[in-house]
């Protein structure tokens, strides 16, 4: 039997951003519900740590580390017009950070097979000195850097978040032991993500942008899975990978316009899956991103546990249609491509 843990804790319901904030806690009580709800035996529920302030330290610098900490003694501190603290947001962030090094350290020990960290605040617009996006600390960026500090050399970040990860990119643009593959809505915010962002110096190449217009679906993304993650994947050979796992590209979401379904997620997880057991022993961690509407959200990371705990894969069927996105798939294959062995 497959086992997954979901590290998930209701502290994280204690980060408030406002009042009518998108970024709500009920986002992760209904991810908690749902997964609670399911009754699986292969589920391990696992309580996430905090990182410390040296694990933090990994992708951000000591001084906006501080000022995070410090956001703790008033009752509101606005970073930015979207991304805002209550006194529990640095606690809830570094527990959100730690959560996904939790996940981590399940999957490297063995217990489990793959994992899923319901966390919030989110992380992958977060930049080494500065909070955006609702993000705080780059929870997905962390667990990368603390991978590479164990000692592993290829540790690939799959963003399937309706937005670009901007942080998690510019944290490893020069990096060629992190591969930072990302679909999103483009253009949008946060305005990165061209095809031609490709990573700089000896991180040429490891960074792969797929900028999908409004009203792009399941036929589109797994397109781009097949003819371009996967093989360039494949060639990289990660010893881990991540997932930054927004589900704001769902059909139903208030933010975004993309028309990505739970079977979608499902669909995309799966490929990770693969991916993961042809050159990773199957070492997969999923970490919450964005995802607005609640029942989406609950459904969507239904289907991603789901896909998680399942035994075989059948082999891949191509998706039908998806043809309007293979423009952008061959101008990324002849852009960030050339940097790879696709034969
Ligand atoms: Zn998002």
């Amino acid at each position: 039997m497959i086992k997954t843990a979901v590290v998930t804790d209701r502290r994280y319901l204690k980060h408030f951003a406002g009042r009518v904030h998108p970024e709500r806690p009920e986002r992760v009580e209904v991810m908690i519900e749902m997964a609670e709800s399911l009754g699986r035996p292969d589920l391990d529920f696992c309580t996430p740590r905090e990182a410390t302030v040296e694990e933090i330290s990994l992708c951000h610098t000591r001084e906006y580390i501080a000022t995070v900490e410090r956001t703790s003694h008033v009752d509101r501190y606005d970073f930015d017009a979207d991304t805002h603290t209550s006194r529990d947001s640095y606690r809830s962030a570094i527990l959100a950070a730690g959560g996904v090094l939790t996940a981590v350290e399940a999957v490297l020990d063995g217990g489990v097979q793959n994992a899923f960290a319901l966390v919030r605040p989110p992380g992958h617009h977060a930049l080494p000195n500065r909070a955006m996006g609702f993000c705080f600390f780059n929870n997905v960026a962390i667990a990368a850097a603390w991978l590479l500090r164990k000692g592993l050399e290829r540790v690939m970040v799959v963003d399937w978040d309706l937005h670009h990860g901007n942080g998690t990119q510019d944290i490893f643009y020069g990096s060629r032991n992190v591969l930072y593959v990302s679909t999103h809505q483009y253009p949008h915010y946060p305005g990165t993500g061209s095809l031609y962002d490709m990573g700089v110096g000896e991180g040429i190449g490891y960074t792969v942008n797929a900028p999908m217009p409004a009203g792009f679906g399941d036929p589109d993304y797994l397109r781009v899975f097949d003819e371009l993650i996967l093989p360039i994947g494949r060639a990289f050979k990660p010893e881990f990978i991540l997932v930054s796992a927004g589900f704001d590209c769902h059909f139903r979401d208030p933010l975004g316009a993309m028309e990505v379904t739970e079977a979608g997620f499902e669909q995309m997880a799966r490929r990770v899956k693969l991916l993961a057991a042809e050159t990773c022993a199957g070492r997969v961690v999923a970490a919450l991103e964005g995802g607005y509407d609640l029942e989406a959200l609950a459904n969507s990371g239904k289907a991603v546990l789901e896909e998680f705990g399942r035994e075989a894969d059948e082999p891949l069927a191509h998706p039908p249609g998806g043809a309007r996105v293979m423009p952008i798939v061959e101008r990324a294959l002849q852009s960030v491509g050339r940097y790879w062995d696709l034969s």
